[in-house]
């Protein structure tokens, strides 16, 4: 494989943007259709079919010697957040063009076909929902849900799907067989900090965490700030505050599971400064792999939403946003990336992933897998994502031989 044929990858695909900080990169844009476009040229360059479904999802495919064995899948998503980086979803998709690039230049054949998918909105940025193409793939879209999403400038999703040639009421087609795939793996950059900290080369995902989801409202009493006296209170800012720390307590106290809880919004009313705060809203995310070790930190949550609510006299109530489950990767999988990493020499480290992926969605469809590449600081969503070409060819090295060995190299 080649680090400057993969550099000029990530240099030209940078190019499709439109203005702002970073790239920007939303799904079902023109820019974005372009870009699709410009990675369709790019794909058939290396000797591949490629086919977009009904969901705007990229097919790319290289066939194998026995065209009905079930199809050994890579890929990732060129869509962005607002002012992203340049290597969160395309370091999977312009790894798996070099490592295509790569059988086409020395001639390798396989007994399976191989594929390079590239999925359509994974980012939530533009509709507010993600990993779309994932979920049309493997079945898991809802059409009336499709049907209600809008972006911020009013445009629907259905018109966004007319805009690039597709029909909202025909997504439902993009879904395709469990038995078309013999395997699905994604190559992500980690976006955090582990791999670089303990100077690992590869992630080996063992399962992707899911969100559990609250708000919680805290009443209070509007007082004024001057003539109420400390224990005649009842400040909605403090009790919200214990609550938050409750959660950072629990979470700590699962450090060994990797169960992580945060308040990502917190605001108070009325929100000035010579009166007690009477109202708390806050939004809070407890996410993990493991159920069991997720649902004590919610425990926890409610122990502390009651025990405010009496301590403080306040009016404390949560409700449920949403909830999903945590995905196991394939046992197989894992195992097999760990031995080409052990063959390759190449330090390897077990880990979860913290953010969701097109992987969460074909892993209830397919044996699925994931493995990271380094992010430096662990920064992503942020112009600064970075990812060197080096570590980027090791991620390449890895997955071209994961997948060698899963098609049956001959
Ligand atoms: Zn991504």
């Amino acid at each position: 494989m080649k680090l400057d044929r993969l550099r000029q990858s990530f240099e030209e695909l940078a190019k499709f943007t439109d203005e702002g900080e970073g790239i920007n990169r939303l799904a079902y844009t023109e820019t974005e259709r372009n870009a699709r476009e410009y990675m369709i040229r790019q794909f058939e360059d290396a000797g591949l079919t490629v086919r977009t479904d009904y969901a705007g999802n990229v097919i790319a495919r290289r066939e194998g010697m026995t065209a009905e064995l079930p199809v050994v899948a890579t890929g990732s998503h060129i869509d962005s957040v607002y002012a992203a980086g340049e290597f969160d979803g395309t370091a999977g998709v312009l790894v798996a063009l070099e490592v295509m690039r790569s059988l086409e230049d020395e001639n390798i054949k396989t007994e399976h076909s191989m594929e390079v998918i590239i999925f359509a909105c994974e980012e939530s940025s533009r509709f507010g929902a993600s990993t779309l193409g994932s979920k049309a793939m493997s079945g898991r879209l809802d059409p009336a849900y499709t049907r209600s999403l809008t972006d911020r400038n009013g445009i629907t999703l259905m018109q966004a799907f007319e805009e690039n040639g597709l029909d909202l009421e025909e997504v439902h087609l993009a879904m395709r067989f469990q038995d078309e795939f013999k395997a699905f793996v994604e190559l992500h950059i980690e976006q955090g900090p582990v791999l670089e900290k303990q100077n690992a080369s590869i992630g080996v995902v063992s399962a992707i965490a899911a969100p559990v989801r609250f708000h919680v409202h805290v009443g209070g009493t509007a007082d004024h700030s001057g003539t109420t006296p400390m224990d005649y209170r009842h400040d909605a800012l403090l009790g919200g505050a214990e609550i938050a720390l409750a959660v950072e307590q629990a979470a700590l106290e699962e450090l060994e599971y990797g169960t992580v809880g945060t308040v990502g919004v917190f605001s108070i009313k009325p929100g000035a400064m010579n009166v007690v705060p009477s109202a708390t809203e806050m939004d809070v995310d407890i996410r993990g792999t493991n159920t069991e070790s997720r649902h004590r930190v919610v425990s926890a949550l409610e122990k502390a939403v009651k025990e405010v609510a009496e301590a403080r006299g306040l009016d404390v109530w949560m409700d449920a946003i949403s909830s999903e489950e945590p995905v196991q990767m394939d046992a197989g999988i894992v195992n097999e990336f760990k031995a080409v990493c052990e063959e390759r020499g190449v330090k390897w480290l077990e880990m979860p992933s913290g953010a969701g992926h097109d992987a969460m969605n074909m892993a209830a469809f397919c044996p699925t897998g994931m493995i990271f590449v380094p992010s430096k600081d662990g920064l992503s969503h942020n112009p600064a994502e970075y990812t060197s070409m080096e570590e980027l060819l090791e991620g390449a090295e890895v997955l071209r031989a994961f997948m060698l060995r899963q098609a049956k190299m001959i």
